[in-house]
């Protein structure tokens, strides 16, 4: 059994944080992943609309370490971990291994969460793997397809009807990108379909859009979609999705209406990935209603001194489920294995700020918890920190041409077919035959 000085579970910002500081300071570590790439979350939507390509956003975490000596990546999924025995156990390629450890980082992040709905995950899109990525944009493409050869005019209506459930950050960037390319992209493809024949309809529980901003950058978000096209319909849960058929219901009033539509994007809410309950059994951490570890100030979880968990896999004193608390977080961490920082010493987020972008050169930006931003400016800034934070020159490099010709022209570089375009052709004949019969 190969043992390390460190393991690191997860390829994302917090586990990439933490590799880098434990590369650099030369100490041996294994990184094991379910996933080869690193992801940059925060452009997904970028990708399913077309602007971005994935591996842009999404480049080898292997090749990111290559440049120090002390790195070893793993391609597999962590399934348990013996605090006893210093081991942890991952599957890859059908078979089960077990590596050892001086000190344990648990990096595996969040996923959808579904409020007890688990059926809604068939029912809908997500957006949080670079498949969840390509399965977006090739539906907003078929349905474009689909529409261009219905005969059916509510068939048609319903192609063209989208539904993002969450009016988070991800939410409202990808109805405000929905829209735009109705209007910028697809109207100069498909002479029929006039943008106002697409309909986005974004769909939140709560009265605000962007709720973690609230005041007027809430409001200025809600106003820009609003004159965009998007249809806001805030206060209002969803209570069921069939048949492509979302019903919601007004949370004061408990009056329901149903919305039609081919795509429904889910976007609301986080719980943690599969991995925290099996640490939270093994070393008594306790967790919240999400499944996140409740870890220590100082990052280590439950009983184990050695172990800890780091990112949206965690929670602590309601720090937002965000990139740069990972990072900061991961490199805390790295920085207490070294010794540069004192063992047990808390962990203290510094908030530089945070930004989403609401449309075409719109965004909000609230820099160092305080100093509120909006419009063209919080746009160019969100453009500005995004392209640093991205891996790679050539990634930046393609970013800004990508994001020239999307938002300056009217291109979407990497909207191209695929093959589930046939098994698309088999649904239109069925609608066809359909609406004949
Ligand atoms: C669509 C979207 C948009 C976002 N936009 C923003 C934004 O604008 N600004 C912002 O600050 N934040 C944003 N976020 C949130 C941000 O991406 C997360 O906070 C950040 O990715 C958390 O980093 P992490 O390292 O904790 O987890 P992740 O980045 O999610 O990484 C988790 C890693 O663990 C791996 N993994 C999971 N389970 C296992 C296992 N059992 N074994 C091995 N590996 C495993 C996964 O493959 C993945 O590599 C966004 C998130 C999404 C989904």
């Amino acid at each position: 059994m190969d043992t390390y000085e460190v393991v690191i579970v997860g390829s994302g910002f917090g586990a990439l944080a933490a590799a880098k500081t434990l590369g650099k300071a030369g100490v041996p570590f294994s990184l094991i992943s379910s996933t080869t790439e690193h992801l940059f979350q925060p452009l997904l939507y970028q990708a399913a609309t077309g602007m971005l390509s994935t591996g842009e956003i999404a480049p080898p975490i292997r090749r990111i370490l290559a440049e120090y000596d002390s790195a070893d990546v793993r391609l597999g999924r962590v399934v348990d971990v013996d605090p006893e025995r210093h081991q942890v156990t991952y599957a890859s390629a059908g078979t089960t291994h077990t590596i050892g450890y001086g000190r344990l980082i648990v990096a595996t992040g969040a996923t959808q969460a579904y409020f007890g709905r688990d059926e809604f995950k068939d029912r809908t899109f997500a957006l949080k793997t670079v498949d969840d990525a390509i399965a977006l944009r090739e539906q907003i493409l078929s349905c474009y397809e689909r529409a261009h050869l219905t005969t059916d005019p509510d068939v048609k209506k319903d192609l063209l009807s989208f539904v993002v459930v969450g009016a988070g950050a991800t939410g409202v960037e990808l109805a405000g990108q929905i829209r735009d390319l109705a209007h910028r992209y697809f109207a100069g493809s498909f002479p029929d379909i006039a943008p106002e024949d697409v309909r986005v309809t974004l769909v939140d529980g709560v009265k605000d859009v962007l709720p973690a901003f609230g005041g007027k950058l809430s409001k200025y978000a809600r106003a820009k979609l609003e004159s965009s096209g998007v249809d806001v319909v805030t206060g209002a849960l969803v209570t069921d999705i069939s048949d492509d058929v979302v019903t919601v219901q007004d949370v004061e009033t408990k009056d329901s209406r149903t919305i039609a539509a081919k795509t429904v994007i889910w976007s609301a809410g986080v719980q943690a990935s599969d991995l925290a309950a099996t640490v939270a059994e093994r070393t008594g951490c306790e967790t919240d209603r999400a499944g996140r570890l409740l870890v220590h100030e100082d990052l280590t979880v439950g009983t184990a001194k050695d172990i800890f968990a780091i990112g949206d896999v965690t929670s602590l004193n309601g720090l937002p489920g965000q990139s740069p608390v990972a990072m900061q977080q991961g490199r805390h961490v790295a920085k207490t294995i070294t010794g540069k920082v004192k063992e047990g010493t808390p962990f203290r987020y510094r908030d530089k700020g945070s930004m989403s972008i609401v449309g075409r050169f719109s965004a909000v930006v609230r820099l160092f918890g305080k100093v509120d931003m909006s419009g063209p400016i919080a746009w160019v800034m969100w453009l500005a920190v995004h392209l640093m934070y991205m891996v790679g020159f050539r990634n930046r490099y393609v970013a800004v041409v990508s994001w020239m010709s999307s938002y300056i022209g009217d291109r979407r570089p990497h909207f191209q077919y695929t093959d589930k375009w046939d098994q698309r052709d088999e649904q239109v004949d069925t609608e066809d035959e359909r609406a004949a019969a």
